[in-house]
Order: structure tokens, then sequence, then C-alpha cells
């Protein structure tokens, strides 16, 4: 990875911000060009910032920077989008927040990866923009796990290395990372049995193309094991949760009038 200018300049996605001092704020920015960057972001509390609206969280924008001699420092923002109906919308806020949390605890600083910047980019498009929200969520976690080195193992026995066969018994170990085959019985793991659709569902979860997540015919609890599953994978991949995955459920079950967003 090329050592960044001076100066520097990167579009970036401001995953999030926490306070600093009296007047500033830390700003975590996944850029296009160098990873995950903390940056400083002065004068943002007081009321007549330029900056303020411009380093919220899920901005988008251009990001020009200067190294400083522990934080870089943002001296310049020119939004590219704003993503208004994230938030308008709680139940589209709290997936893209939850997107965020995932890219910002999955990942290290200033490890340069652009898929992962384009992945997230194109994730708060379609949370703004569609109504499928769980769907785009599965899909964007498990290109993340993916990335990260932890897809999922869907094909082959983690334990014994066989194909699965058509029509075989397959379960899940989310702790050794995918399935296991009817034959083996690793010890310490808890298995539990995917359904064929269930397995089928990962599978396309997989694809490089949203469009056959978009086509997939998902029912409802096959998209509830989904959810568990991949949360589950991530659980282990992170050794940690998501914190703001609390903040999804708890948003899920407010009555329908206050959100817009269904399960699948
Ligand atoms: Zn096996």
């Amino acid at each position: 990875m090329p050592r960044p200018a001076r100066v520097y300049k990167s579009p970036a996605i401001v995953l999030r911000q926490r306070r600093l001092g009296e007047t500033d704020k830390i700003i975590t920015l996944y850029t296009a060009e160098y990873g995950k960057v903390d940056a400083v972001a002065k004068g943002v509390r007081r009321l007549k910032s330029r900056l303020a609206g411009n380093v919220e969280p899920l901005s988008h924008g251009s990001f020009l920077l200067a190294r400083g001699r522990n934080l870089d420092i943002i001296t310049q923002v020119q939004s590219i989008e704003s993503f208004q109906p994230l938030h308008d919308d709680l139940g589209r806020l709290s997936h893209a927040l939850y997107a965020a949390e995932l890219l910002d605890r999955a990942t290290e600083e200033r490890s340069e990866n652009f898929a992962l910047y384009r992945l997230l980019l194109d994730t708060l498009r379609r949370l703004a923009e569609r109504d499928d929200l769980e769907r785009t969520l599965r899909y964007y976690e498990m290109a993340v796990l993916g990335q990260l080195g932890y897809k999922p193992e869907l094909q082959r026995c983690v334990v014994c290395g066989a194909e699965l066969a058509p029509g075989e018994v397959v379960r899940w170990a989310a702790n050794l990372g995918g399935v296991v085959c009817s034959n083996c019985k690793p010890q310490d793991t808890v298995l539990s049995t995917l359904s064929p659709a269930t397995l089928n569902a990962l599978r396309v979860l997989q694809s490089e193309h949203f469009q056959d997540v978009v086509d997939l015919d998902l029912d409802h609890d096959t998209a509830v094991a989904l959810e568990h599953l991949l949360r589950e994978a991530i659980h282990y991949a992170l050794d940690q949760d998501v914190r703001s995955a609390a903040f999804l459920d708890e948003v899920r079950k407010r009555p329908r009038t206050h959100r817009r967003a269904g399960i699948q």
C-alpha cells in the first residue's frame, strides 16, 4: 500500500463518529483507497461548522485529509450523496447502521480493500432504494465474510472434505466455518440440520451477482434461518457480536406504522 502524501484525497463513507474534547470529533471513515481511517474533524461540534453535515454516519463524500502526528485531520469534504431515505425511515436506518458497524468491527485500520468500500456503497444504495432490506443485508454479510477470508464452506464437509451428495442430510457448524456431512461427528460442535431450501439459499448468497439473490424464492422460515446462520458465522469470524444487531431487532418489533421494512 502506498504511504499517503502529507495531504491526500479519497472518496469515503463515514462509519461512525465519537466526541473528542469540547468541539472536535473523531470520524471513522472507510476510504476507497486506504481502507479504514480514523481522522479528526475539528470544530464540528460548533453550531456554525461547515464540516458537520458531511461527517455524519453513512455520509458519502470526497474527503481531503492531512497527515497528523497521531490522527489525520479532515480539512475538507465534498458531499457525494447523503442517503436521505436512510435517515427518513427507522427500518432502513437500523439496517444501514448495522452494515456500517459490521465493516468497522471486521476491518483493521489502513488495510486497503476497494471491494469492501464498493460493497458497502452498493449496500447503502440498495438499503435506501429497495424494499428487500433483509436479503440485501444477508448478501452483504456473506460478501463481507468472503472478503475477510471467512467464506462459509457449503460444497464440501469441513471435517472430512467429502463433496456433499444431493439429498444428503447436511448440518451446519458455525464454529468450523461451514457444513458437515452425514458421516462426520465433530467433537465440541453444535450441529444444526440445514433444510435443502436453506442450503440452497446460502449458496445463492455466495453468488457474485446480487440479482441472483433478488430472484431467489425465499419463504419466511428460510429467511429467518439465514439471518440466524449468518449472525452465528459473523460471531465466530469476528469473535464478537455486532452491537447494532440488537437495535435492528428492536426496530423490527415496533408496529409497522413506524417502519416500512419487512422480514424478506
Ligand atoms: Zn464429513
